[in-house]
């Protein structure tokens, strides 16, 4: 038995087969880079959060050419449609619309969009369950949210805080889609009690799923400056894999975790998963769970009116 939900099993059990993500890269920008007075997270290089293909061509063509190293590779016969570089929702309605039916082609059984927290509207969202009903493709929206501590979030631009992240939860759930919420567990800023927060909220608000990112930095950023001026210290790996273990063990156990750090780019990077293998990195942490036999969730004991049932647990 796995120690933690892991999203490769959850896409098996839903689909009854194995899925396969195909990135879609849009030619966009995002609201905290778009504006004088922000200039976007600190962390944030020019070419947005992820690796796909070349924005100018398009939707369609994007997802036959990944689709087509994905089958030869894998065989593969399901994808996912994901829209992953910037914010996806950050442009008019009627353009949202298009991207967004070009995706629902044959064999993509679910459009993935990534967006920040502050950058959805209930147009866009009625727009989509319209789609997930007629067209019957299902829909995940991923959100940036990176930690709850709204002090470390000022403190990286992220330009919202997290009031703003629980309004795009409540709102997006109100129209039943899935939400994978990316977390960055090791932000200098944060500490240990930062991390169970941020399972308690995610466990809280019972939202879907989690991706997990070790903090990367890239140089001609805000962050690449503070770094090589040595504002800022990142923890070991071992302290990192300490983080993830404790982050896991008060997640809720129902929610699926699709990953526990990021592959990272090694072009123009200043600190990259401390020059490890990532899935080595990764394996130690499963590994270490096994050791202990603790499991994702054994600690997710705070929910549900905790403190009236602890106080009549003693009165029995
Ligand atoms: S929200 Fe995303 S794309 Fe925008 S500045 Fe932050 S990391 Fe960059």
């Amino acid at each position: 038995m796995s120690v933690f939900r892991k999203y490769s099993t959850y896409l098996q059990e839903k689909y009854g087969e194995k899925v396969y993500k195909l990135s879609i890269n849009l030619p966009l920008t995002c609201p905290n880079r778009n504006q004088d007075n922000l200039g976007g997270c600190t962390f944030c290089a020019d070419v947005g959060t992820g690796f796909s293909s070349a924005p100018s061509i398009d939707v369609k063509k994007q997802l036959e050419e990944r689709k087509d190293i994905i089958k030869k590779r894998y065989n593969a016969d399901k994808y996912i449609a994901y829209f992953q570089n910037y914010t996806n929702t950050y442009m008019p309605l009627e353009t949202f619309k298009k991207y967004i039916l070009s995706a629902v082609v044959p064999d993509v059984v679910e459009i993935d969009i990534s967006t920040r927290p502050d950058c959805i509207t209930d147009e866009q969202l009625a727009f989509l369950a319209e789609v997930k009903k007629e067209r019957n493709i299902d829909v995940t929206l991923e959100l940036g949210l990176q930690t709850v501590n709204y002090k470390t979030l000022d403190r990286i631009r992220r330009g919202h805080g997290l009031a703003e992240f629980i309004d795009g939860i409540m709102r997006i759930k109100k129209y039943g889609f899935e939400v994978c919420v990316h977390l960055i567990l090791n932000l200098p800023w944060d500490d240990d009690r930062d991390v169970i927060e941020n399972a308690k909220v995610l466990s809280a608000l019972k939202v879907e799923q989690v991706k997990l990112h070790a903090l990367y930095v890239m140089d001609h950023t805000v962050m690449g400056d503070q770094y090589k001026n040595g504002e800022f210290e990142i923890c070991s790996a071992e302290e990192y894999q300490e983080k993830v273990i404790t982050f896991l063990r008060h997640l809720d156990p129902e929610i699926v975790v699709q990953r526990l750090l990021g592959r990272a780019p090694r072009e123009n990077s200043l600190f990259v998963n401390w020059n490890q293998s990532w899935w080595k990195i990764r394996d130690s942490i499963e590994d270490t769970m096994e050791k202990r036999r603790v499991v994702q969730g054994d600690l997710c004991n705070y929910l549900g009116g905790k403190a009236y049932e602890q106080e009549m647990k003693k009165q029995k």
